[in-house]
């Protein structure tokens, strides 16, 4: 392999191959350090030519790549496994802004450019890019479009690939398919762009990107309400639909617990309600008309459902302020639940009428089950995805309940299967879930999924071993 390293320090320069053992162990491990793997280097190029050069190298070396962006995705798929023989493609140095076309409200960027980054170029053309995930300060776009990445403000804007309108992509022979159109209708054929979104790097490497923006809403109006179970929260997300229509940007389901482990982890996030209830929703308008106009709206409609004893409380938030921190509550469960200790987590969707059905048989199976364990449910209820996860019961030992991991999954991916959900409803496939989506998806899809696969990489050097 020294003549292919040669032949990649040629197109890079030497101090973007990286094979130092301490210079590749952050891109061999994964975010959350349960997995590190090995790789025969880490190459970094500055440009599409460059990345592209070093593909039809590791085609001709018959060398696998694993392309990564901000290293933060939760499926084990931005990471190489453990034989040694594939090269991490980082992105990171493809990080410009190409283009700012405000009137037609859109962004070129390229790969490597950190969500917050784009985020912050498009408000200094009074623009809005919706897309928000708690990663955002090192998620790049490049690996949101391959995760078809969700997040909060879903349900208004859609998934990233909602968000696109073009792709520049190297393919696995190393040519450049320049598709960076900023049309909003174009019906040429196959639509070869959404073919790439949420392909996690297996079938060729997102370099660039035409990106949608949309108008900044005048005010943002946030809310806490509680609630007593997710049947009123679907009866209040149907309300809130029908009253706030398109203004209606977040609505987030929290259970009790989720808020007491915040609470015991956090305690400087303050509480917002004295009394605690078994469910809460965060709830986010974002309006074009005023902040007067948002909060009125707000009032009527929170107002309302307390009338008709839809819900029990609510908080509308009167700063800025206090709205971060109704924000911070939900933001924090991840990491409250990561410092109770180890947990078992699904990312799952169903359809949101389902919801309620489901979320009761499943809390029964797991009970008669797994007796005392902690089920810390969370998520975008607004788009039927749930972050459905269970901690061990109090007193019992992590390494004793991660026994119980398999069963576990399977009892909840079968449920979810029954209610025609999805087993990975926005983090993707990586290696993490490949067993599982082959077990649920049906064998004609598998079988064009790697038709497709095999036509676009025949040697299999595209992130191998993800997805498929
Ligand atoms: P990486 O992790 O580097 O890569 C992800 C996948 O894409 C890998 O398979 C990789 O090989 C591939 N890839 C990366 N770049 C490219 C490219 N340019 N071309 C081809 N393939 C590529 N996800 C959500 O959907 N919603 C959330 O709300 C959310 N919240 C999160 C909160 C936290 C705290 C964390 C740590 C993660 C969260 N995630 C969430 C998961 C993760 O942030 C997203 O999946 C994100 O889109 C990954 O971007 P990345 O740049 O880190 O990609």
């Amino acid at each position: 392999m020294g003549d292919f390293l040669q032949q990649c320090r040629a197109v890079i320069g030497s101090q973007y191959v990286l094979i130092d053992e301490a210079d590749r162990k952050p891109y061999e491990t994964e975010w959350r350090q349960r997995y590190r793997g090995q790789c025969l280097a880490v190459l970094r190029p500055a440009s599409t030519t460059e990345l592209a050069g070093l593909v039809k190298l590791c085609r001709q070396f018959k060398v696998g790549i694993v392309p990564q962006g901000g290293n933060t995705g939760l499926v084990i798929g931005s990471v190489p496994d453990s034989s040694g023989n594939a090269v991490v493609l980082s992105l990171r140095r493809l990080n410009k802004i190409r283009a700012i076309d405000a009137t037609n409200n859109t962004i070129t960027v390229e790969a490597g450019c950190i969500l917050s980054h784009v985020q912050e170029a498009a408000e200094a053309n009074l623009r809005l890019f919706p897309l928000s995930l708690a990663s955002e300060g090192t998620c790049t776009i490049g690996g949101n479009l391959s995760s078809n990445a969700g997040g909060t403000a879903v349900l208004r804007y859609g998934n990233t690939r909602e968000l696109c309108l073009g792709l520049e992509v190297v393919n696995a022979d190393g040519e450049i398919w320049d598709g960076l159109k900023s049309l909003r209708k174009d019906n040429t054929g196959y639509d070869l762009r959404d073919l790439f979104i949420g392909a996690e790097g297996s079938l060729g490497i997102i370099t660039a990107a035409v990106m949608k923006l949309y108008p900044k809403p005048k005010a943002i109006q946030t809310a806490l309400v509680a609630l007593p179970s997710p049947s009123a929260a679907l009866d209040l997300l149907n309300l809130s639909r029908e009253k706030f229509g398109s203004a209606l940007t977040g609505f987030e389901l929290i259970s009790a617990i989720c808020l007491e482990l915040v609470h015991k982890h956090f305690p400087d996030i303050p509480l917002p309600f004295s009394n605690s209830y078994s469910y809460y929703v965060l709830l986010e308008i974002s309006d074009h008309e005023s902040e007067e106009h948002a909060k009125q709206l707000t009032e009527n409609v929170l107002g309302q459902a307390l009338e008709n004893g839809l819900i029990s409380d609510a908080i509308i938030a009167d700063s800025m302020n206090q709205a971060n921190n109704l924000w911070k509550l939900r933001e924090n469960i991840s990491t409250a639940q990561a410092a109770e200790g180890k947990n078992i987590k699904h990312d799952i969707s169903l359809p949101s009428s389902c919801i309620p059905d489901f979320m009761a048989t499943t809390a029964q199976l797991l009970e008669s089950h797994f007796s005392g364990c902690r089920l810390v449910c969370f998520g975008h209820m607004g788009d039927g995805n749930l972050h459905y996860n269970i901690s061990p019961p109090v007193g019992i030992s992590d390494q004793k309940f991660m026994f119980n991991q398999e069963a576990i999954n399977r009892l909840v991916h079968d449920q979810v299967h029954a209610y025609q959900g999805s087993i990975s409803a926005e983090h993707g496939i990586g290696s993490l879930k490949r067993e599982e989506m082959l077990r649920y998806k049906l064998a004609v899809e598998i079988q064009m999924m790697r038709a497709i696969k095999s036509a676009l990489d025949p040697d299999n050097i595209m992130n191998p071993g993800k997805i498929l």
